[in-house]
């Protein structure tokens, strides 16, 4: 019996080691993908339902790995947070994706980018800070910038969440909630931060066709946020039935495959001048 337990416990920390070595890889990875621009900005079109135009893009990152390939941000973002390096990243997309909007303004694009937050990051000081300088630096205004936080995110400390969404907002940065409906709290949430947009999560949406308490909470969700005077986005939509009941609720904007995958810059390029001159 005693022999089995050492045995167990040594396979255990056997596995801690491979766990412990697997995140130092990743560090090591980490730090030189940075540097190495190995991170790639795709965008994905957020489509306005009354004009049926393209209102903004919400930036997707991916790592283009050297060894491991293409890599989609449920296969690295675990280690990036668990490595402590959420802000390094979210600053590094920052500063791309204003970048990215200075450059398209000079190709005559003026489209909104929604940037993804780390909810750990997005409760830090030196966020606003960093985003002042970072408009400043590529002479864009801030109309252009929009942020996208979970519903977590901030929910650690509303008083001091909501105050950051507060300070956002004044420098003329909108703020969306992005996974409505899969947090804690959403109610409490909604009636204390002073945000622009709510961004019904795609399980919701997913069987919302078949499911009529799913149908209702979408119906009701889209209610409750033009109650409370805020724009409403259904993610994740895929058919055009799910279009049309959204139409039918008077929702206000949809992102998801029946319209278009993320795309690599030069097609959101492409995309966007295609709806210029149509
Ligand atoms: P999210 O913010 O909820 O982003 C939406 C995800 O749903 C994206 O997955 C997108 O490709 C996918 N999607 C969009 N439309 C559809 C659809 O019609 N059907 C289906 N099945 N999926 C759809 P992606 O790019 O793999 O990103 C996953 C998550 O990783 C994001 O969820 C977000 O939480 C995080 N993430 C992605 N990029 C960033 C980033 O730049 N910074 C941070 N902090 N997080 C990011
Ligand atoms: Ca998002
Ligand atoms: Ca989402
Ligand atoms: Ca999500």
């Amino acid at each position: 019996q005693a022999k089995r337990l050492q045995s167990q416990n040594l396979a255990y920390r056997a596995g801690m080691e491979d766990e412990t070595a697997r995140l130092i890889s990743w560090e090591s990875e980490l730090l030189a993908a940075m540097q190495k621009n190995e991170f790639v900005l795709y965008f994905q079109p957020q489509i306005n339902l009354r004009s049926n135009q393209l209102d903004a893009f919400e930036v997707l990152v991916r790592w283009q790995h050297p060894q491991k390939g293409f890599l989609m941000p449920g296969q690295f973002l675990s280690f990036v947070e668990q490595l402590g390096f959420s802000r390094q990243l979210d600053f590094w997309i920052l500063q791309r994706a204003i970048q990215t909007i200075s450059e398209w303004r000079q190709l005559g694009l003026h489209v909104p980018l929604a940037v993804n937050m780390s909810p750990l990051h997005f409760q830090q000081d030196g966020l606003k800070q960093k985003i002042q300088e970072l408009l400043m630096q590529y002479k864009v205004s801030p109309e252009l910038l929009e942020l996208e936080i979970t519903e977590n995110t901030a929910m650690h400390d509303m008083e001091k969440g909501s105050n950051h969404v507060m300070e956002l907002q004044q420098m003329g940065i909108r703020v969306s909630i992005d996974d409505f409906g899969t947090g804690y709290s959403s109610l409490a949430y909604l009636r204390r931060m002073p945000i622009d947009k709510i961004k019904i999560d795609r399980s919701f949406v997913m069987d919302m066709a078949g499911n009529d308490s799913d149908m209702m909470i979408v119906k009701t969700m889209i209610k409750l946020a033009h109650g409370l005077g805020k724009r409403i986005l259904a993610e994740g939509v895929e058919t055009s039935i799910q279009l049309d009941l959204l139409k039918s609720m008077s929702c206000d904007a949809v992102q998801g495959y029946h319209f278009s995958k993320p795309l690599t810059e030069s097609d959101a390029i492409i995309y966007c001048k295609r709806q210029l001159s149509s």
